[in-house]
Order: C-alpha cells, then sequence, then structure tokens
C-alpha cells in the first residue's frame, strides 16, 4: 500500500536500515513500515514522514532553546548580503552528475529537489526523523551526502561522520560544511573546526575535490561586533545608533572575497570541503 505523501524514502526502501537488526526487509502500510526480521516499526506519521527515533525534536522547541544565544536575531540583514562561497547545496547533483540517493543530512526547513531530508527535527520538509549516530540508511546507499551547519550540534560528532562515511557508496560524495569564526548559536552548540581539521576529519575515507570558505572574513567580523554590541548596550535606541555606526565602517569587509585560499579560510565565519569516497 502506498502512501500518498510523496516521501522518497518510501519509493526506495531497501535503502532504509533498521536501527533494532540491521536488516532491510521491510512491509509497508499506511501507517507505518514493519521490519520483516525483528518485526521493528518505523511510524509513519500523518504528513507522511517516516519517525526512525521516538524523541525528537519539534520545530518549535528546536528554535525555543536557542534563546539568549541567538545575539544576531532581527539584525541579520548586512551579514545576508555577503554571499556564500562555494558550491550550493541545491546544483551539487548537477554539478556532480549525481543519479543516486541524494541525502540533505540535518536539513531543517531547507527542501532542494532531489534529495531525501533527514534530520532529528519535525520541519515540514523532513523525510526522514533520525539520530545522526544511528542513520537508518543502508551500508553505502547514498551517492551523496550533504551536511550543512550540522556538526556542531552534535556532541558526539565522530559517531556522525562515521556513519556518514557507513552509507556513502564507493566513488559518492560528501559536501560537509562547519563553523570556524562562528559565535555560538544555539543552546546546543559544541564545536569548532579549523580548516586543516576539518580535513583531517574525512581524509581517512574521501579524497578532498575541493575546499573553501562558504561565509567568509566579513560575515565573522560583522556578526562578532553587532553581537557584541547587542550583548552590550541595552539601550534600543543607543543600539540602532551604534549598529548603523557599525554598517558604515564595516562595509569595506563585504567587499573582501578569497574564498579558495588557505589563509583567507582561516579568517572564514564557516568552511567546507567537497569529497569523494574511496
Ligand atoms: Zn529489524
Amino acid at each position: 500500500m502506498k502512501n500518498s505523501f510523496e516521501n522518497p524514502i518510501l519509493d526506495n526502501l531497501e535503502c532504509l536500515l533498521c536501527i533494532n537488526c540491521e536488516d532491510s526487509d521491510w512491509r509497508q502500510s499506511a501507517e507505518f513500515v514493519l521490519c520483516g526480521k525483528c518485526q521493528h516499526k518505523y511510524v509513519i506519521s500523518r504528513s507522511g514522514k517516516v519517525l526512525t527515533v521516538e524523541n525528537h525534536i519539534m520545530e518549535e522547541n528546536w528554535e525555543k532553546v536557542s534563546e539568549g544565544f541567538n545575539l544576531l536575531k532581527g539584525n541579520e540583514h548586512p551579514i545576508r548580503i555577503n554571499k556564500i562561497g562555494g558550491p550550493r547545496i541545491s546544483q551539487l547533483r548537477k554539478i556532480l552528475d549525481v543519479q543516486g540517493l541524494s541525502v540533505n543530512l540535518g536539513s531543517g526547513q531547507d527542501n532542494y529537489a532531489g534529495f531525501l531530508n533527514l534530520d532529528l527535527g519535525d520541519y515540514s520538509p523532513v523525510h526522514v526523523i533520525a539520530d545522526f549516530t544511528k542513520i537508518p540508511l543502508v551500508d553505502e546507499s547514498v551517492q551523496l551526502v550533504a551536511c550543512n551547519s550540522v556538526l556542531e550540534h552534535i556532541y558526539d560528532y565522530e559517531k556522525v561522520v562515521r556513519e556518514i562515511t557507513r552509507i556513502t557508496k564507493r566513488g559518492g560524495f560528501l559536501y560537509l560544511c562547519v563553523p570556524l569564526m562562528s559565535i555560538r548559536h544555539h543552546k546546543y552548540d559544541y564545536h569548532r573546526w579549523t580548516s586543516a581539521g576539518l580535513k583531517k576529519l574525512v581524509e581517512e575515507n574521501f579524497t578532498i575535490l575541493e575546499s573553501g570558505a562558504c561565509r567568509g572574513v566579513a560575515y565573522s567580523m560583522i556578526s562578532y561586533i553587532d553581537a557584541l554590541l547587542t550583548h552590550k548596550v541595552k539601550n534600543t535606541v543607543a543600539l540602532w545608533v551604534c549598529h548603523r555606526i557599525w554598517r558604515i565602517l564595516s562595509f569595506p569587509l563585504l567587499l573582501i572575497r578569497d574564498d579558495s585560499d588557505e589563509e583567507y579560510q582561516a579568517l572564514a565565519n564557516t568552511i567546507y570541503v567537497l569529497a569523494k569516497k574511496n
């Protein structure tokens, strides 16, 4: 029986892994998929999501727990106009000529064509709600994994990297973006990486094709000073004036871009690697 919601995993059940017995022999009904080997059940929610964990995060809870750690809230515009470097996730399948299963790990509210969206949060475009330290996908079933600004939110990130390695096909691709010079932006925000640390994280099993800065120096510097002002200046009018002065002084920073330069990357807000599985 087919669920009315278009969830790509329901058309690719051979890629869905039972996290209980590691088998992949499913029986499907409208309300759940059932493991033929151990009878473990994944519920299909009313909105068509496959729930592989019980304790997922509701969207509003995730936003709520970031209170007090979002010093940029309501003041994001000047850094938004600073363009993002490197390939865009929405273009990756085309750039890499990927036809096979493509997964956006920690997709949040993003929904790019051709991607299966996995997240621990119950965001509307998510197809599979999952814990990334135990990804419910079969070994070497994925041709492209995109993971953008997710690892810093998972304390056991090394487990996640091992899981990404396990599910990626030989010759498949990984786009991984992580923060370097980024302010803490959530209650659950644990880690930062240098470009050397990011490369070390993947190069045991992947060959790095490309690396660079996503959000550059301007993003780092403007957001740090913006956030420091928000933290220190409690008078609303004074804060507005301070932000406007900093807007003018910081404008030249927006003109500096040198994304693929290793020295520049050392100053960047977020950095990425694009790599191919060995
Ligand atoms: Zn099972």
